[in-house]
């Protein structure tokens, strides 16, 4: 069995990503979803392992000393990071594993991995841009305002990104990025253990 891929989705604050992530995992059984691990407290109705691994600052610095994560970043005095073994295991048995992490995160897991396939989601122009994010109707005008500035600071990060995509419409943009995930099975590079298996095969066939 080839083993799965290693996804990182990222994108605009506001732009989709998190709907988007929970469409492909609903929608097909080949995805898994890296559930980080973060210091902060859990939010009403989040569940401990599924949402994130919610572990205390002493038990996360162990793990940065002990190298368990694959990345990790802090944001607004919280550490959140990624699972080495627990990505490692979902990709050992065949699936194509998303981490939907910030451009710190990402830029970290490609120098790592650089087999990853990275894509940033954006909404379709800065109009919508900026729409989507008074939509939302919680942030005063100055954080909005921050959010935009903050979305100019990605914009050279977004560029070494595999894939930019137009979030336009929630249905074809997850086909679409599915589709990107999928045709990346066919590269040789990842068709190496269905060769191996089909050699053998043939030299069980040779043989009788
Ligand atoms: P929240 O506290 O709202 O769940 O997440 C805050 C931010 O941390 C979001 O931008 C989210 O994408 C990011 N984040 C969540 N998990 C990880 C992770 O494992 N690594 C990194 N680098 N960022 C993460």
């Amino acid at each position: 069995m080839n083993k799965g891929l290693l996804i990182v989705i990222s994108g605009f604050s506001g732009a989709g990503k998190s709907v988007i992530t929970k469409k492909l995992l609903r929608e097909y059984e080949h995805y898994a979803y890296s559930v980080s691990a973060t210091t902060r407290n859990p939010r009403a109705g989040e569940v401990d392992g599924k949402d994130y691994f919610f572990i205390t600052k002493e038990e996360f610095e162990r793990k940065i000393e002990n190298g368990e994560l694959l990345e990790h970043n802090n944001y607004v005095g919280n550490y959140y990071g990624t699972l080495k073994s627990y990505v490692e295991d979902k990709l050992a048995e065949g699936k194509d594993v998303i981490l939907e992490i910030d451009v710190n995160g990402g830029r970290q897991v490609k120098a790592s991995y650089p087999d990853t396939i990275s894509i940033f989601v954006t909404a379709p122009n800065a109009s919508e841009q900026s729409q989507r994010l008074r939509g939302r109707g919680t942030e005063s005008e100055d954080v909005i305002r921050a959010r935009l500035t903050k979305v100019i600071d990605e914009i050279p990060t977004a560029l070494t990104y595999d894939y930019i995509v137009v979030n336009d419409d929630l249905e074809k943009t997850t086909e679409r990025i599915n589709r990107i995930i999928q045709d990346q099975h066919l590269r040789s590079c990842n068709q190496k253990a269905f060769l191996e298996e089909f050699e053998k095969d043939i030299k069980t066939i040779l043989d009788k």
